[in-house]
């Protein structure tokens, strides 16, 4: 099995290539039933798409308007080791001969599912008998998820952080369709040399072509190719020859894998604090937002539990200062921008909520939004902001049932959860209101903002004061807080 040429992907039409997403019309739609494998694929497909088509801007702008021929699609291939690609080598090193090469079940590779004893490694949701064969077309997917998308401890003492530091968002760009999608997320190689300032002689060659050496990767020596793949654990997935019923993506094959062998790379990253203290510096990973902070630059996280992405949706399409650090889009937004060409954007924001060795909630969240996003970028800041700002008027409020003297965590936990409440329900007040970032000008899009956000502030508020009508002393200070929610 290639990954550049052979039927790996399940999709409603069933497993296909590639080069069938890429060069024929069918509306393929990813089959697999976790989002988290969802968001990898595409990840995974459009960094694939990039080695096989490496085109430069004019090049990709050409693909993007036109689609690939399946003629087209060949030649480019021809120009590429396809080899590396191959199922039994992709993202798999060998390991050091003194290795000591655990095996784990499959369930651990997808995180949420908890399957580790150590006490701080939680899983969300999920019973792990739901995941414990997969086919070997889905082990590609699945360790790729792993290097680039979980965070080390997630995975106990054996756990590595990777090249974009585990854990971190990713924001992608979403086309009308599935081969739309991968190709808004091809990255265009004179672009990205442009941005990333790598050494001319960047090795570009995968690390289980030529494995990684030494005590710390130096970022500016990691070529494009190489980093889109980048390993941080040596691996590989045993397959035996039984039938199974795929549990993740629900095909039946005549091969099943149920364990999977790993020992971690021994250098560092300047994804970690060693490599960054030794001066890896960053790979700027195209599908990353950064935070570039005085100590160095850092991939942005999900926060905690109660956080949703629209507070932080100003930062991936523009950028954000802060008093501590500057948050800088992902590159694959601002190649978007450089492009842009007509229809809509949807900008695709995904990843896990992780907290120490546990995945506590899960971001999987799209918005759409046209493609002249400079244009409306102004739009889409003033209903950002006009949220936050509702949002700590409400926080204000809610502060005055601190001075009654209840116990503070008592008090504490009845905030956080109306807080919790207004994040949660504003961000698909926040997703609709953006549908219309080009329809309607940007004051009466702010004001259609704060007249549907103060409303759910008031629900919330409102409910509250229900709730407590019989404590006098906490449904005064709600009634003192009011005045702070009509506030302008
Ligand atoms: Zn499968």
């Amino acid at each position: 099995m290639n990954l550049l040429t052979d039927d790996f992907i399940s999709t409603n039409y069933g497993k296909v290539s590639l080069k069938a997403i890429l060069t024929t019309d069918n509306d393929y739609q990813l089959q697999y039933y976790f989002d988290e494998i969802q968001l990898a694929m595409l990840q995974m497909l459009s960094s694939l798409a990039t080695v096989v088509l490496q085109p430069d801007t004019k090049q990709l702008q050409y693909y993007l308007a036109n689609g690939i021929s399946g003629q087209e699609y060949d030649k480019r291939l021809s120009e590429v080791n396809s080899e590396w690609f191959e199922g039994d080598c992709f993202m798999c090193s060998a390991p050091p001969a003194d290795a000591k090469n655990p095996s784990a079940p499959i369930t651990k590779m997808l995180s949420g599912i908890e399957c580790g004893t150590s006490p701080n490694a939680i899983g969300l949701f999920s019973e792990v008998k739901h995941a414990e064969t997969i086919c070997p077309d889905c082990s590609h997917v699945l360790n790729y998820n792993l290097h680039m998308n979980i965070k080390g401890e997630c995975f106990g003492p054996t756990g590595a952080t990777g090249i974009r530091g585990g854990g971190a968002i990713s924001t992608l760009v979403a086309g009308d369709d599935l081969k739309q999608t991968v190709l808004n997320n091809v990255i265009a190689t004179d672009l990205f040399t442009q941005y990333s300032q790598l050494d001319s002689g960047a090795d570009n060659k995968p690390m289980w072509v030529s494995p990684l050496s030494s005590d710390l990767y130096q970022a500016q020596k990691i070529g494009l190719i190489r980093g889109l793949f980048a390993l941080a654990y040596h691996i590989s997935f045993p397959v035996d020859d039984k039938e199974c019923h795929c549990d993740v993506c629900g095909t039946e094959s005549e091969q099943s894998v149920t364990t999977f062998i790993r020992e971690k790379y021994k250098g560092n990253y300047g994804s970690t604090k060693t490599g960054r203290d030794a001066g890896a510096g960053w790979w700027p990973h195209p599908y990353t937002p950064q935070s570039v902070r005085e100590d160095g630059v850092y991939a942005v996280c999900a926060r905690d539990q109660n956080w949703q992405s629209w507070q932080e949706l100003t930062s991936y399409i523009v950028g954000k200062e802060t008093d501590k650090a500057m948050i800088e889009p992902a590159y694959i937004v601002r190649q978007y921008q450089e492009m842009s060409g007509q229809g809509r954007a949807n900008l695709l924001v995904g990843g896990n909520i992780a907290d120490q060795g546990s995945i506590l909630g899960r971001v999987y969240d799209l918005y759409s939004m046209p493609s002249s996003l400079s244009n409306h970028l102004s739009r889409v800041t003033q209903v950002v902001d006009a949220g936050l700002s509702q949002k700590d008027k409400l926080s204000l409020a809610l502060n005055k049932m601190f001075g009654i003297g209840y116990d503070k965590n008592f008090v504490a936990g009845i905030k956080a959860q109306a807080m919790h409440r207004f994040v949660s329900n504003t961000q698909q007040i926040i997703q609709s209101i953006l549908l219309d970032v080009d329809r309607k000008e940007a004051a009466e899009l702010r004001r259609a903002a704060i007249k549907e956000l103060d409303e759910e502030a008031k629900l919330i508020y409102s409910g509250l004061q229900r709730k407590y009508q019989h404590d006098l002393p906490l449904f005064k200070a709600l009634v003192k807080g009011e005045y702070l929610l009509n506030k302008n």
